[in-house]
């Protein structure tokens, strides 16, 4: 449901990409619901020349260093990571779906009844804390619809790889063959 919360008063309703720019309720755009891309349109960031993660440690001349009286080993801490941005709708989604397939994998294989109910509410708690809240309303109805089910890793890991077709059905992108979950999440291609 993209009507919700909505779109702010002479706010652009879609992205560069083409998508729906998604707001929160405050009216910011969602970081986590949108590209990068149209983030940045929507928000007017301007775009750095330099490639992610260029700033050195020698590119701060000790003078500056000394001028802001931090020490060299304090500088290079605090800038080495400062160029990654926070992760958008589809880093997030693809960090987020291989965490929940690695979890499937590492399932056991007949899981007793406090490995189950852990399975379950830590995919209850995912659904609703998911950050980019419009995925997660749609998750949490797709949960509500489709019960995990938890009885064996065989099943969980099918579950989940029909949850995931769900969205990618969503989002216009192609099915997987969850014959294949396995090879995919667990065992590898040359097994
Ligand atoms: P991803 O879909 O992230 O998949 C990663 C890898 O998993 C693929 O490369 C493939 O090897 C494998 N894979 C693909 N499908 C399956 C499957 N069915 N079973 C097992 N393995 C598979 N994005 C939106 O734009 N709108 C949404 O509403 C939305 N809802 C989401 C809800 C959840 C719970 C999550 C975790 C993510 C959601 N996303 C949503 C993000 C979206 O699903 C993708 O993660 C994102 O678009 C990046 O896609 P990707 O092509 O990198 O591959």
């Amino acid at each position: 449901d993209t009507n919700k919360p909505g779109v702010p008063h002479g706010m652009p309703v879609f992205g560069a990409s083409g998508r729906r720019i998604i707001y929160d309720e405050d009216g910011k755009p969602c970081r986590s619901c949108n590209t990068l891309l149209d983030f940045k349109m929507v928000t007017h960031v301007q775009k750095d020349a330099r490639p992610s993660g260029s700033t050195t440690n020698s590119a701060l001349s000790s003078t500056t260093a000394s001028a802001m009286a931090i020490p060299m080993k304090k500088v290079a801490e605090t800038t080495q990571y400062a160029r990654d941005e926070p992760p958008d709708v589809e880093q997030l989604g693809k960090a987020s779906w291989s965490l929940l397939h690695t979890l499937a994998a590492r399932y056991p294989t007949e899981p007793n009844a406090e490995q189950q109910s852990d399975m379950g509410q830590f995919i209850n708690l995912f659904a609703k804390l998911y950050p980019c809240w419009f995925c997660a309303k749609d998750f949490k109805k797709y949960i509500e619809e489709n019960k995990p089910v938890l009885e064996s890793q065989e099943k969980f890991g099918r579950w989940l790889c029909n949850a995931h077709n769900a969205v990618n059905v969503k989002i216009g992108k192609p099915k997987f063959d969850c014959n294949l979950w396995k090879q995919r999440w667990k065992d590898g291609w040359d097994n």
